[in-house]
């Protein structure tokens, strides 16, 4: 059976499930970020661009989990990273916490380089146990590695069944960070990823769901995923998944499912950074 952790690059433990947050805020966050908390999820995936990190906090910290046992995720927004200092404390008193976990830079846009190097900074200081990257192809995340002191410990980008990144994926485990899937059920497609045959087959096989599947798939890939939802029954769900094991063969079946092609976070389609511009 696969642990339920895994080492960064400077040995901290890292959960291979966390709880996504993106879209939900107020006291729909709140609720469901409790149930989260009460299903085992210990890493919650929130960002400064997200505006709920204040629900989380609130609820992590009425949920009497030492915080100890918690792994909490926050992204600076690329319109701050010339305030990296004055944003990274804002999340750790929205968060109600004295240090953060992981802090990842949220696209490669603008002066990625000097909010690189204020993360590394509040690294030193111990207000940061890890820092890292998200939406950031190979490229430039050798570029950033070269040039700086601290490698990046975690590149957080879309990665589904539908769009499994394994040349990058390669390239990360080349320079030793760690891969995290964004939208790891395709943002809930129906139709192209959670009906295909074979998944639902595997899946049957299993006694489990094709959202199941899709998530155990990826970890067991060497992927940590951070599925999101605002149900209670599918919060659930996502997180039991550490009981059941994909064999070989339905792994190779699974990964024919791959088309290589982002269909949320690309950052080499114009159209899409002027999207991803606009938060
Ligand atoms: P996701 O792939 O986690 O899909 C979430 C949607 O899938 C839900 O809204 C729901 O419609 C559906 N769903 C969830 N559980 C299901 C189940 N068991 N059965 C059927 N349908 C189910 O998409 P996401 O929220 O975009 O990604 C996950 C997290 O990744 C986000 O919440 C956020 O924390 C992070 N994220 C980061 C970036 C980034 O730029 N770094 C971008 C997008 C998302």
């Amino acid at each position: 059976m696969m642990m339920n952790t895994m080492p960064l690059n400077n040995d901290i433990q890292m959960p291979m499930l966390g709880f996504g947050t993106f879209l939900m805020g107020g006291a729909e966050c709140e609720e469901s970020v409790l149930t989260a908390l009460r299903s085992g999820y210990r890493m919650i995936d929130t960002a400064e661009a997200y505006g709920n990190e204040e629900a989380v906090g609130n609820t992590t910290q009425k949920s009497g989990i030492p915080r100890g046992e918690l792994f909490l995720v926050t992204k600076v927004n690329f319109r701050s990273y010339e305030n990296t200092r004055a944003t990274v404390e804002a999340s750790l008193e929205k968060l109600k916490t004295s240090y953060l976990d992981l802090v990842l830079l949220h696209w490669p846009f603008g002066n990625y380089y000097a909010a690189w190097r204020e993360l590394e900074k509040l690294h030193q200081e111990g207000k940061i146990r890890a820092i890292g990257v998200s939406n950031f192809d190979p490229d430039r995340l050798i570029d950033l590695i070269e040039f700086n002191q601290v490698a990046p410990a975690v590149n957080q980008i879309e990665t589904h069944l539908l769009c499994q990144r394994r040349t990058e994926h390669e390239w990360m485990e080349k320079y030793h960070v760690r891969h995290m899937a964004y939208a790891p059920l395709g943002q809930g497609r129906k139709n192209e990823m959670f009906e295909n045959p074979a998944l639902v087959e595997i899946a049957r096989a299993h006694g489990k769901t094709s959202a199941q599947v899709a998530l155990r798939f990826l970890m067991q890939s060497g992927v940590v995923v951070i599925p999101k939802s605002v149900h209670k029954g599918h919060i659930k769900e996502n997180f039991d998944i550490f009981d059941f094991e994909l064999t070989a063969d339905e792994m190779a079946q699974l990964v024919k499912m791959d088309t290589a092609v982002p269909m949320i976070g690309n950052p080499e389609n114009p159209a899409v950074v002027e999207v991803a511009m606009k938060w």
